[in-house]
């Protein structure tokens, strides 16, 4: 369970002062997969990364499965992300001195987990992406859409039970776009895991089961899908 009461975060910037987020209060449930839309600058990123532990708000307190992001130490925060998180970003992000394979073993690595046993678990993850052929290939070596799909498989290596991906179809054409969100969704499902998406696209949105819209830093709309026999119908969440 996620939750936020009240958060803000300001930028100092010389004299001015940005305030990226303004006061939000949200609950996001176990395996809900929500996404996030709204327009550039509005503060999505923001949001992503104070969930994810990667940045602290102004004020306003955050928690994750009973642990406080605001408050927790840097330590605690390493071994929250470490274990709970995957994350999946626009622009891959991927070692290029790495192979596929072990780009994709590197957070079980940085667990502990011993090295035959990474190996195997990349494994497993590289084929449920179809990525098996490519295990041994440097980054450069793989189209844009096999690289989203390798990072993919590293953030969900470790069975985190939170995804986080900022516009993680961004870059690629649409048959990779789709491709990708498609192997998102069924991992996340099949692990359980919650799933936070941010999104230009009306279509990814869509394929959501929850959509925020934010605007000027705040929340201005959070529709949960009640999926009737023939159509997908959106019901309003009031806003807290
Ligand atoms: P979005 O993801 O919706 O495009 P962001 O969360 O990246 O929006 O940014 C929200 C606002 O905060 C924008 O006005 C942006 O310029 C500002 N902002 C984001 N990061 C920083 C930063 N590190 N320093 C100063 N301003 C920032």
């Amino acid at each position: 369970m996620i939750s936020l009461q009240n958060v803000t975060r300001y930028y100092e910037t010389g004299e001015r002062s940005v305030h990226a987020l303004g006061g939000v209060s949200l609950s996001i449930a176990p395996h809900e997969f929500v996404a996030v839309v709204g327009p550039s600058g509005c503060g999505k990123s923001t949001l992503l990364h104070l969930i994810a532990g990667l940045d602290r708000p102004t004020a306003g307190e955050i928690t994750v499965d009973g642990l406080s992001l605001t408050t927790a130490d840097d330590a605690a925060l390493t071994h929250f992300r470490r274990r709970q998180l995957g994350l999946v970003f626009q622009f891959f992000n991927l070692l290029p001195t790495m192979n596929v394979q072990e780009n994709v073993s590197l957070p079980l690595l940085l667990q502990g987990v011993p090295l035959a046993e990474c190996e195997a678990r990349a494994q497993e993850l590289l084929r449920r992406v179809g990525l098996t052929e490519r295990a041994g290939h440097f980054v450069h070596q793989l189209s844009g859409g096999e690289q989203q799909r390798t990072a993919i498989a590293r953030a969900l290596v470790h069975r985190p039970s939170l995804l986080i991906a900022d516009e993680p179809t961004g870059n690629l054409d649409t048959a990779s776009a789709e491709r990708v969100l498609t192997l998102l969704r069924e991992i996340a499902d099949e692990q359980l895991a919650t799933l936070i998406l941010v999104t230009h696209s009306a279509e990814v949105a869509a394929a959501a089961s929850r959509i925020i819209e934010m605007r000027d830093g705040k929340i201005v709309s959070d529709c949960v899908s009640s999926v009737q026999p023939d159509t997908q119908a959106w019901q309003r969440i009031p806003l807290g």
